[in-house]
């Protein structure tokens, strides 16, 4: 790998961005001519300015993608054509990978490398895996007498409205054009609005690949307005967030008061990483802990952090974390030995630290970090922080941090474990470390959480389906065949034969 690593910095100074709307396949100015400014967060300085689309643009997108639909030019072409396309998609966006890496990390503020290495190449396997799928999916005939002919058939949901957020802007852009498009539906992208840079470029690599006009829009602009538009639009049959959980419920709001859409949410999550005491050797555990809850600078919604440690074994797993998460180096996202970037702006830097006193307010004692560190760059960044003796009731046990915190807790058994695992409004991952198979099945099946990984801190790959339990999701799965049924609708024909 080293020898052919891209020179990101030449490529960082020869960028060209998109700063358009992609609306009906052309980048367009906002209507109202608006723009803002999309910010570096490893320097706190102006990337470039970004048309700032709103209601007038969303309707406008919606209208193409409704065209689109009705038109039958995406929608009603044979499965391995659009495979063909998606496919085609899927290789210029590995044509462009570093291109797309350096965009990635300069608007979110990411090491280049994890963009290169981890979200960029997991938007290309997302779209293969889909495009790959879509020729290989079969539609139902239904058991009855033989004067009647009964089909059970899937047909694409329509128009798809995807809410995006900024930690993993391409990845998830991805996941949700991968299934929503080998449905043959069409899409109106919302990314957010801290990062627009990769979803513009994609729709480029979209126009580039044939994929029909109207088919992928994408309208870069605020929440508030331009995304609370696609959710409240009556032509919008489905929307698919992932962010936060708040901002999730609003969707449901939207839906109910405007049309009943289908709403489907990836939320965020307070996943617990368990140790139990019959662990040998920690070296590989601990490599895992802090993959969970540092990569990505901890905004990971599946981020392990809290970590359940059995009380015999506290003292020395926690002695072997602290040794390592100092091996974590902060700082400059294009330094080939950065391990953790920026946090991804001042406000959210901000709320980091103020969970960080909480903690300590709190009586929770930081054994690690706890500070805001690089200040002279002009950037947001903050050191991996490990606190101790935290119960599970405190705010930073409790409320996710999106941050490089982890909080400490112990157990006696593995009742108390999984009690503790489950005390919280979340359920969209959880870790569990033992060498006991007995362990193992039973704990992963008592853990109310959508993905529960053993000996390792992972969401599986394209095969498996990823959501949350409780607030962590709603209305579906996503990866998967499963997300192609979110984004698809069975009819019954049931037919009489004379
Ligand atoms: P967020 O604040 O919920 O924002 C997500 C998206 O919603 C952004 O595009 C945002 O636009 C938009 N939005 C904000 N307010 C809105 C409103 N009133 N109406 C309509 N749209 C609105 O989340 P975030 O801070 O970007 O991302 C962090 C959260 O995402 C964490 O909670 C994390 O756990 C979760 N997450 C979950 C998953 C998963 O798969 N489960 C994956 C990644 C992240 P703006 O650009 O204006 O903010
Ligand atoms: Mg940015």
């Amino acid at each position: 790998m080293t020898a052919t690593v891209p020179d990101f910095g030449a490529i960082a100074k020869s960028l060209a961005f998109e700063t358009k709307a992609f609306i009906n396949g052309e980048f367009v100015s906002a209507a109202s001519g608006k723009t803002f400014e999309t910010i570096n967060p490893a320097t706190g300085k102006v990337i470039t300015a970004i048309a700032e689309g709103d209601k007038e643009d969303a309707n406008r997108a919606i209208r193409a993608a409704r065209n689109a639909f009705e038109s039958g030019a995406w929608s009603g072409m044979a499965p391995r054509d659009r495979k063909a396309a998606l496919l085609r998609l899927a290789a210029l966006v590995e044509k462009h990978q570093a291109e797309l890496a350096v965009l990635e990390s300069l608007d979110t503020g990411k090491p280049v490398l994890d963009a290169y290495n981890a979200d960029i190449p997991d938007a290309i396997a997302t779209l293969q895996w889909h495009a790959e799928a879509i020729d290989k999916i079969y539609d139902t005939i239904s058991p009855t007498s033989s004067d009647i002919v009964s089909m059970v058939v899937r047909e694409p949901i329509g128009v798809v409205g995807a809410v995006i957020p900024w930690n993993f802007p391409l990845a998830i852009t991805a996941m949700k054009i991968g299934p929503v498009l080998a449905g043959g539906n069409s899409i109106v992208i919302k990314p957010a609005e801290q990062t627009p840079l990769t979803a513009l470029k994609l729709a480029r690599l979209a126009a580039e690949a044939g994929i029909p006009e109207g088919v992928i829009n994408v309208v870069p602009g605020f929440g508030e307005t331009a995304g609370q538009a696609i959710g409240r639009h009556a032509d919008v049959d489905c929307l698919s967030f992932t962010g936060s959980t708040e901002v999730g419920g609003y969707f449901l709001k939207y839906a109910a008061e405007s049309n009943l859409k289908r709403v489907i949410l990836e939320l965020g999550g307070k996943s617990p990483a368990i140790v139990m005491d019959d662990v040998d050797d920690l070296d590989p555990i601990v490599e895992q802990i802090a993959m969970g809850i540092l990569f990505s600078q901890g905004e990971n919604c599946s981020a392990g952090s809290r970590l359940l440690v059995h009380e015999a074994m506290k003292d020395r797993l926690l002695e072997a974390v602290i040794a390592h998460f100092k091996t974590w180096k902060v700082g400059d996202p294009f330094a080939a030995d950065t391990k953790m970037g920026a946090l991804i702006e001042e406000k959210h830097l901000d709320r980091v630290l103020g969970y960080i006193d909480a903690g300590r307010r709190e009586g929770a004692s930081v054994v690690l970090g706890g500070n805001q560190v690089l200040k002279e760059t002009g950037g947001y960044f903050v050191e991996p922080t490990i606190f101790d003796n935290v119960r599970n009731d405190m705010k930073i046990a409790q409320e996710e941090i999106f941050g490089p915190v982890l909080s400490t807790i112990t157990f006696k058994d593995v009742d108390e474990a999984v009690k503790i695992a489950n005390d919280t409004k979340y359920g969209l991952a959880a870790s569990l470390y033992t060498n006991d198979l007995h362990i193992a099945h039973k704990v992963s099946r008592k853990i109310r959480a959508g993905t529960v990984s053993v000996n390792c801190f992972s969401e599986g790959d394209q095969a498996v389906p990823f959501g949350g339990f409780k607030q962590s999701g709603f209305g579906g799965r996503e990866k998967s065949l499963l997300a192609h049924d979110q984004y698809s609708q069975v009819k019954t024909i049931w037919m009489q034969l004379r």
